[in-house]
């Protein structure tokens, strides 16, 4: 039996989907479907092989927060780093779907975000052939920008993707960098697991990972249709 009052539950998360706006938008939570080493030098700066398919892993809802309250890291279980990277949110159901029209019909909005990662133990949990959950799924370990409406993007330009730390330079890439491209990475993606409104696609990070420590100020970048200023709690 458990004692109640060892059971420390977090708050409801009041996290919910918005426009870049702040107004929120019509669209359920769902699952995180994360890209690893789709850009070709922050797979080599993590010593990894460049993959011949996308390596996908997932962050459940409950990892969503919004990029845009300070950020409240794990503690005790080593560094936290940041992987700035382009959120796709799907609008419509995609099940199976090849068609590259289809799928970019089928994306809603997009936005930037952080696909916090637990490293060391990451890399323990690699080590041993284990699942990577306890590194990348944890409360808090998905935080994202308000979005932008599709229809007024066209993927197909090159966007930066960016991060500065305490007005430094951390990670700097382009989406036209990425090894799978957006349209293609969702065609793959969604014959392995059906993609439901309102689920986003973390597209990957470029090289520059890095620790985050409580006062970071943050600034993420996706082209020049966003900027997040943050900071660690
Ligand atoms: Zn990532």
């Amino acid at each position: 039996m458990f004692d109640a009052h060892t059971l420390k539950a977090r708050p409801e998360s009041a996290y919910v989907h918005r426009w870049i706006d702040g107004s929120p938008m019509e669209m359920p939570l769902g699952k995180c479907v994360c890209v690893g080493r789709n850009y070709a030098e922050h797979a080599r700066e993590l010593g990894n092989d460049v993959p011949e398919e996308p390596l996908l892993f997932m962050k459940p809802a409950t990892a969503l927060c919004s990029l845009h309250e300070p950020l409240v890291l794990p503690q005790g279980q080593g560094p936290v780093h940041h992987e700035v990277e382009m959120v796709v949110m799907i609008g419509e159901r995609l099940s199976g779907e090849t068609d590259l029209e289809t799928i970019r019909f089928a994306i809603a909005a997009y936005g930037v975000g952080l696909d916090l990662t637990l490293r060391d133990l990451q890399s323990r949990l690699k080590e041993k052939g284990h699942p990577w959950e306890r590194a990348k799924g944890f409360d808090g370990g998905a935080p994202v920008s308000g979005f932008i409406d599709a229809r007024g993007i066209s993927v197909r330009q090159n966007l930066e993707v960016s991060l500065e730390v305490n007005g430094e330079s951390r990670q700097h890439g382009h989406t036209g960098q990425m090894l799978f491209p957006t349209f293609e990475l969702i065609a793959q993606i969604n014959q392995v697991f059906t993609l439901e409104p309102g689920d986003l696609i973390f597209t990957g990070t470029p090289a520059g990972v890095g620790p985050l420590t409580s006062g970071d100020k943050l600034t993420a970048r996706l082209g020049n249709i966003l900027q997040v200023f943050t900071r660690v709690a």
